[in-house]
């Protein structure tokens, strides 16, 4: 039988000791199988490649993994180095193992060494989030310690390479999934070779003191053991060296010699039930002298790994501390196996109380939705989704940036640098021109191509990217660089919510003192001002429009109560009454007024016609008693005489007004026409007017930087008919598109 047979041999019978059931039939074909694929391949020890997957499986099996895990452990290469594929792998072992074994392979392809320190949290992240079933990350970690077994048949910078990785990497990814076994052993390879010195220096002086303390460990075990057997408590003591990485860490950073380290043996009681560790406890202070202030309870506050364990040091007669752990075999498996120990033990983990750290929360979610499911169910719903709302991608030089979920290439050119989004023609996603709107998954190698011709960000950028920073260095853009194309989308928006909210922007715009108190409101110093802000959307056009309709009824109530006040003094001063207000419906007929309203209920009173809408004859009209100022008429369907929006205490102010039969023979009216501007606009305007002889007071034309021209037109006009005549006339000027009365 040759070399890769007898261990795979050995394997099958260590799988069968462990559980007498496996399907060894399907174990054997992943090993014939990887074994053909595989063939001649040699690793650099010299052995046949087909050792190193039957070790990993070994490994696998040592943790008591799920038989995919272990199918899939003896083919996790056969994608990366043969030509084996996922879908032939699917047919013969089934949808699972392929999964698993396509999930290695992706983090194989992955580079994790030489970065920064504050890259490395980020890839132990992303290498997390890309492996989606923690099986995959525990044979990766199982694959990673053979290779670090195997490590001196490597090239001496292939060797560093790897140990640096596996030390950044791979231990603390053991470490958050709680096995500390699997942990402290890529811990101790890791050293050997990241500073060979200072690991035999450790290692040496270990020797020197264990050789002193000959025996030490043996007599001890057996002192405790005899003791607890008296107490009539079960239980199984082991003593140990701690680990050489952890003392090194302890006299290199923390400057401490082998004697200050109170922990250099640590034995562990392991008893039934939690009650008989709080006895052991007892014991164990009684027989020797408790060092103070060594004591944690991790039983009743669990570590947020889900480690549980009495922790004492104490001192015996031999003057050499030494750490106790206390525990049950169920938080040992787990302080051994962590996240893997749940295929080993399902009983007695579902009551355990586990820590809320967030990093930790989802190892704790792990262990809480095993409740009530039986271990196959578990395995298969056992999905690692933390993270899920990060995505990890490289840039081209191999840096980790983290963006939210969903995130485009928009978001990790200007996670980058916005110099880099404003100048950005395109983005490459593993080497393939992709969309803006492409969506980035974890691994993803991003790269943006970007031009000094281009145009800059789009307005669409900012609904398509998915970070604040993106979007916000896209204002900053927008505000910077598009001044007038800002002012003149901003007026738009503004103007559109203004109307919504029943204002005309002529109506601020005319009367410059009102504006100034307008735009102190809104915190900007002039019109254009506002619209840029508008336009950039660093000021919601809703906000402002809201903000100038606050201000107005404000002032409109100071202006009344003034009104009212000098109407008191007035009165007071010529000796008439007052009368504050008018029933509108009197008994009293309608009267003839010189003014060519009739006012029901008052005679001969002072009528002016309202700025806001400009009545003229044949308009519905309404007419509000003003304090001071007669009786102001307003169109009826004049959003300043919306009965909806009448103040209930001004209701009685409210009257009927009519049309005279023979009115005055010109009403001051106000039209505002919207056109795409062009020359000889206001001349043809002009000639239509003059057409139609209509006397004009005043005509004002503004173009705006967009192309398209306002014109506002003061004119007299007898009535609403011949008013219309001259909407139809200007309405049919080329380049108009919307004539319309001041405050309809
Ligand atoms: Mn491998």
């Amino acid at each position: 039988m040759d070399l890769a047979h007898e261990r795979y041999e050995e394997l099958e019978r260590h799988i069968l000791a462990a559980n007498p059931g496996a399907d060894v039939e399907r174990i054997r074909a992943a090993f014939e199988y990887a074994n053909n694929h595989h063939g001649p391949q040699l690793r650099k020890s010299g052995e046949p490649y087909i050792i190193h997957p039957i070790a990993v499986a070994e490994i696998i099996n040592e943790l008591d993994l799920d038989q995919d895990s272990i199918v899939s452990a003896l083919l996790h290469d056969c994608i990366e180095d043969t030509d084996s594929t996922h879908d032939e792998i699917a047919r013969l072992f089934g949808p699972q193992v392929a999964e698993l074994v396509e999930g290695v392979t992706k983090l194989t392809r992955m580079q994790y060494t030489s970065r920064e320190d504050e890259q490395m949290e980020n890839l132990r992240k992303m290498f997390m989030a890309m492996a989606k079933d923690v099986r995959v990350i525990l044979i990766k970690l199982c694959d990673r310690l053979h290779n670090m077994r195997t490590l001196q048949y490597q090239s001496d910078l292939k060797q560093k390479e790897k140990a640096l990785e596996t030390m950044e990497v791979y231990a603390p990814i053991a470490h958050r999934l709680g096995m500390q076994k699997l942990k402290w052993e890529l811990e101790d390879l890791s050293l050997e070779y990241l500073d060979p010195v200072g690991y035999h220096d450790v290692q040496e002086e270990l020797e020197k003191i264990t050789a002193l303390h000959a025996g030490f460990v043996d007599n001890m075990q057996a002192h405790i053991e005899e003791r607890l057997a008296e107490e009539g408590v079960q239980c199984k003591v082991y003593g140990r060296l701690k680990h050489i990485y952890s003392i090194y860490r302890k006299m290199y950073s923390q400057g401490k010699t082998l004697n200050e380290i109170f922990d250099l043996y640590a034995f562990r009681v392991i008893v039934e039930d939690i009650p008989a560790c709080y006895t052991v406890l007892g014991c164990v202070h009684d027989m020797f002298k408790p060092v103070l202030g060594r004591f944690k309870d991790y039983i009743g506050t669990p570590k947020p790994n889900g480690y549980q364990s009495l922790h004492t040091t104490v001192v015996g007669r031999e003057g050499i501390p030494f750490e106790v752990q206390i525990r049950t075999w169920d938080m040992h498996q787990t302080a051994e196996y962590g996240v893997a120990a749940h295929w080993k033990y399902k009983q007695g983990m579902a009551n355990q109380k586990l820590g809320t750290e967030r990093d930790f929360e989802w190892v704790r979610k792990l262990l809480e939705s095993q409740q009530d499911t039986d271990p196959d169910e578990f395995v298969r719903t056992l999905r690692v989704d933390m993270f899920s709302d990060e995505v990890f991608v490289f840039t081209p030089n191999g840096d980790v940036k983290s963006l939210p979920a969903g995130a485009t290439p928009i978001d990790f050119a200007y996670s980058i640098h916005s110099a880099i989004g404003n100048s950005m023609t395109g983005a490459r996603v593993n080497g393939r021109i992709v969309t803006f709107e492409t969506p980035l998954k974890n691994g993803d190698i991003v790269e943006i191509i970007t031009s000094k011709s281009a145009r800059g960000p789009s307005r669409d950028w900012m609904k398509i990217c998915k970070s604040n920073e993106a979007r916000n260095k896209i204002r900053q853009w927008f505000k910077k660089e598009r001044r007038e194309e800002n002012i003149a989308t901003g007026r738009s928006m503004f103007e559109s919510e203004l109307k919504h909210a029943g204002l005309s922007l002529s109506a601020i715009t005319a009367n410059s003192d009102l504006l100034d108190l307008l735009l102190k409101r809104v915190r900007c110093g002039q019109l254009d001002e506002l619209y840029a802000a508008i336009g950039y959307g660093g000021l919601s056009a809703q906000k402002a429009a809201a903000r100038i309709k606050e201000e107005m009824t404000r002032l409109g109530r100071l202006e009344r109560q003034r009104a009212e006040q000098e109407a008191i003094q007035a009165a007071v001063s010529t000796g008439e009454t007052v009368y504050p207000s008018t029933p509108k419906d009197s008994i009293l007929a309608p009267r003839r007024s010189s003014s060519g309203i009739i006012v029901s209920g008052l005679d001969n009173c002072m009528v002016k016609f309202s700025k806001c809408c400009t009545p003229v004859p044949g308009d519905p009209v309404v007419g509000f008693i003003t304090k001071g100022y007669g009786v102001s008429i307003h169109r009826q369907d004049c959003p300043n005489a919306d009965p909806a929006r009448r103040k209930p205490e001004e209701e009685g102010r409210w009257v009927k007004v009519s049309w005279a039969e023979t009115p005055d023979a010109a009403y001051r009216t106000s039209i505002e026409i919207s056109a795409k501007d062009r020359d000889g606009l206001a001349l043809d305007v002009a000639m239509a007017l003059s057409a139609v002889k209509v006397k004009v007071n005043n005509l004002s034309a503004r173009s705006q930087p967009d192309g398209y021209a306002t014109i506002n037109l003061e004119l007299a006009v007898r009535d609403q008919k011949e008013l219309k005549g001259v909407i139809n006339k200007l309405s049919q000027i080329p380049g108009v598109f919307l004539v319309r009365r001041a405050g309809g």
